[in-house]
């Protein structure tokens, strides 16, 4: 098989699964999106993807996912998804060319992405990452947290707060994983509930290449699919989030 057939054959597996999946929750799959994670990915193979007809890719690093978009500033429709951790200092780089932010947890860049997309005339999709585990070498915030966080966020008009992310436990014992997904579900209930006007919270990305039929059995709208679609990546998770020795 050459490349583009084996990636066209990695989409159709998973999107299978993902049916199969729903069909089992009893859920429309129209309701679940795929969002590719193009991590240590090329251009060149993110080229081939876009011809079988992807147009959004998932990374953890803004450098990385800029440096892309500039190589492929000639595909039209091609939307970037950051889904790792941001820096403040990188929030200017990020209100460029970004049109959907999962991972944000903090005021401060809150603040500093609305003040770099005011200038750009941009606006932003948002998730709130929330820590559903409990370890303490992953992002997000408490969920205990997040009802206050999100009463904030209106004061962010280029910022359109879609609903909540997660990255649950990793590990291969579901009993452990399912309660994170749970968690996440739960709280955007809560959210829907009592948020305030303007801040939507329909959105769950939860659910990852080891975990995402779990994910979607419990409510995803969105999962994140990496090494499953492109193939084992060469950089160790560990670059992406502390401490992730368990995972793979
Ligand atoms: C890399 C990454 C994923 C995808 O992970 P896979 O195990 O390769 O599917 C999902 N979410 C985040 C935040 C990531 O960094």
């Amino acid at each position: 098989m050459d490349a583009t057939a084996q990636l066209q054959a990695s989409l159709d597996a998973i999107r299978a699964r993902i049916a199969a999946a729903c069909r089992a929750a009893g859920r429309d799959p129209s309701g679940v999106r795929l969002l590719p994670v193009s991590k240590t990915v090329d251009a060149a193979r993110l080229r081939l993807a876009y011809d079988l007809g992807i147009r959004e890719f998932g990374e953890n690093k803004v450098q990385e996912a800029l440096a892309k978009s500039e190589a492929m500033a000639d595909l039209p429709d091609l939307r970037w998804v950051l889904i790792g951790h941001l820096q403040t200092n990188k929030a200017k780089h990020a209100a460029r060319f970004a049109g959907e932010f999962q991972a944000l947890d903090s005021l401060r860049v809150a603040q500093a992405l609305d003040t770099q997309l005011q200038k750009h005339g941009r606006a932003l999709d948002v998730l709130v990452q929330v820590n559903t585990s409990g370890e303490a070498s992953k992002f997000g915030l408490a969920p205990g947290e997040v009802p206050a966080f999100v009463r904030e966020l209106p004061a962010f008009s280029a910022l359109r707060v879609r609903g909540l992310m997660t990255l649950a436990l990793f590990s291969e014992d579901e009993s452990r994983v399912r309660p994170c997904f749970v968690r996440l579900r739960e709280l955007r209930d809560r959210l829907r509930q009592e948020a305030p006007d303007g801040i939507a919270m329909d959105e769950l990305s939860m659910g990852m290449s080891g975990d995402f039929e779990l994910a979607i059995a419990e409510g995803a709208t969105t999962v994140r699919v990496g090494t499953a679609i492109f193939g084992t990546r060469s950089t160790p998770d560990s670059a992406y989030w502390p401490d992730a020795t368990g995972h793979q």
